[in-house]
């Protein structure tokens, strides 16, 4: 896990020492000695992650990051402010500006080398989720990056884990002003109440009586329903240690009492707009998934996704000395019906016709369209005689009841032919079980259309 690291400072003296730190452990250093630069090296993708000082001649730190984070090209790389500013007002400034993190000039090595790591992980992942919903957006979704860049991180829905009331009750409070929050004050139920409840964010606090916070940060890493939601820890100010330890098993950010409202604030929706942002990335890997199966007009699976899974299909059949059949459909003088009635009405046959299709089939039948006017069905755990009777249904469903097409306005007849294959013996090429069934279709249209023709004929 190498990540290349900015390093952003107008005095010499403090890049070469951060660079040294950073290099030291085998991270990769570039540096810059102004926020001009800085944004120039990070618009080209040159780096991973940004260490940028505050105080600075041209541009502040303040507003290269709010450029960095407002910027749809750079938003998602991790920003942390190096400050000898270290109030709570000035860490607002910069949350507000869309930092990920801080540290305090002087910098300490630990500290220094647990945050960089905890970013870099996070952005390793991120980038791996941009990577494939890349395609989502080729085909023209919107981008996660815009809307991630409007949105404010507020309304999330948050679980504050915590059995002091006198701590809850200041919190609870603060926290609604923004968001929905639900108080856990029973640390052993709190697992269980984060895994069904959904939640944008979990609020941890690490001093709990008698229950150790960060076995429960560890234990909401681990569990699917958990994993991808952020952690935020609060912890007494003296407990460093623990603090780096939280880090190392995946608290995403900390807070240290007495809890300032305004960056307790602004921390949180910082996590908040994390997490929508990645799950905007994840649904879109989702979708082109989908996509990338499934033919748009009929819905239902393309030629691609059949060819991979008839072998699967075939390989389980074999291996369970099962049958196996497998059936060709082609829409009979489908060119005439578009000469006639127009393209679009031959549109509304084919998805009409998949209707039919899907509510003659069962659960566990693979429909595709193969292409154009033709379509194949699978059938598992299917002999030839029952596949048999399964295509005759299918032909007069089709023959027996008019497509409405064209809004409705018209109604037309359609009929279809159907060429029937059986795997014949184990390991036989699905090739070749396609091409059977292909031949008995020709039969079938040659014979006079509207009817079912078997390879075993
Ligand atoms: P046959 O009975 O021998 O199958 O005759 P046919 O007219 O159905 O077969 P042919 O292969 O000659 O013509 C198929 C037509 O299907 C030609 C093509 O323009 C049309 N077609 C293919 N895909 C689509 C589509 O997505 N929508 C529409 N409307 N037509 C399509
Ligand atoms: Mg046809
Ligand atoms: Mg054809």
């Amino acid at each position: 896990m190498t990540a290349r690291i900015l390093v952003v400072d107008d005095v010499p003296a403090n890049v070469k020492l951060l660079e040294a730190r950073l290099s030291a452990e085998y991270f990769d250093v570039v540096t810059a000695p102004n926020g001009t630069e800085a944004l120039a090296i990070s618009a080209r993708g040159e780096c991973d992650i940004v260490l940028l000082d505050v105080m600075m001649p041209d541009i502040d730190g303040f507003e290269v990051c709010r450029r960095l984070k407002s910027n749809p090209a750079t938003h998602y790389i991790p920003v942390v402010m190096v400050t000898a500013l270290d109030s709570p007002a000035d860490r607002v400034r910069g949350l507000e500006a869309g930092a990920d993190d801080f540290l305090t000039k002087p910098v300490s090595d630990v500290v220094l080398l647990a945050r960089v790591r905890s970013l870099t992980r996070l952005k390793m992942m991120t980038d791996e989720l941009r990577m494939r919903a890349i395609t989502s957006l080729e085909i023209g979704m919107e981008a996660p990056e815009r809307s991630a860049v409007a949105d404010d991180g507020k309304g999330g829905r948050i679980l504050l884990v915590d059995d002091r009331p006198s701590s809850y009750e200041r919190l609870a409070p603060m926290l609604a002003t923004e968001h929905h929050v639900d108080v856990e004050p029973d640390p052993s139920q709190a697992l269980f109440h984060a895994a069904e409840g959904n939640y944008d964010l979990l609020i941890v606090s690490l001093s709990l009586d008698n229950f150790d916070g960060l076995r429960l940060c560890s234990q909401a890493r681990s569990l699917e329903r958990t994993r991808q939601v952020p952690i935020l820890a609060i912890s007494d100010a003296d407990n460093n240690a623990r603090l780096l330890r939280g880090l190392e098993i995946g608290v995403n950010d900390y807070l240290l009492r007495p809890v300032d409202k305004n960056e307790l604030l602004a921390r949180a929706r910082t996590q908040i707009r994390k997490r929508r942002y990645t799950d905007h990335l994840r649904d879109n890997v989702q979708n082109s998934i989908e996509m990338a199966i499934t033919d748009a007009l009929t819905g239902l699976h393309n030629r691609r996704y059949m060819e991979s899974h008839l072998a699967t299909l075939a390989e389980q059949a074999a291996a369970r000395g099962k049958p196996l059949a497998l059936m060709i459909l082609d829409i009979d003088y489908f060119k005439a019906i578009n000469d006639t009635s127009g393209h679009d009405a031959g549109d509304d046959v084919l998805r009409e016709f998949a209707v039919r299709i899907r509510k003659s089939i069962r659960g566990i039948d693979l429909a595709c369209r193969f292409g154009g006017e033709e379509f194949v069905i699978v059938m598992p755990e299917t002999d030839a005689h029952v596949a048999g009777m399964v295509a005759e249904r299918l032909r007069r469903s089709i023959a027996g009841q008019k497509f409405a097409v064209s809004k409705g306005s018209k109604h037309i007849d359609v009929t279809i032919s159907i060429g029937l294959s059986t795997m014949e013996r184990k390991g036989e090429p699905v090739a070749d079980l396609l091409k059977r069934a292909d031949k008995a279709l020709y039969r079938a249209k040659h014979a006079g259309r509207n009817r079912v023709e078997s390879d075993a004929a």
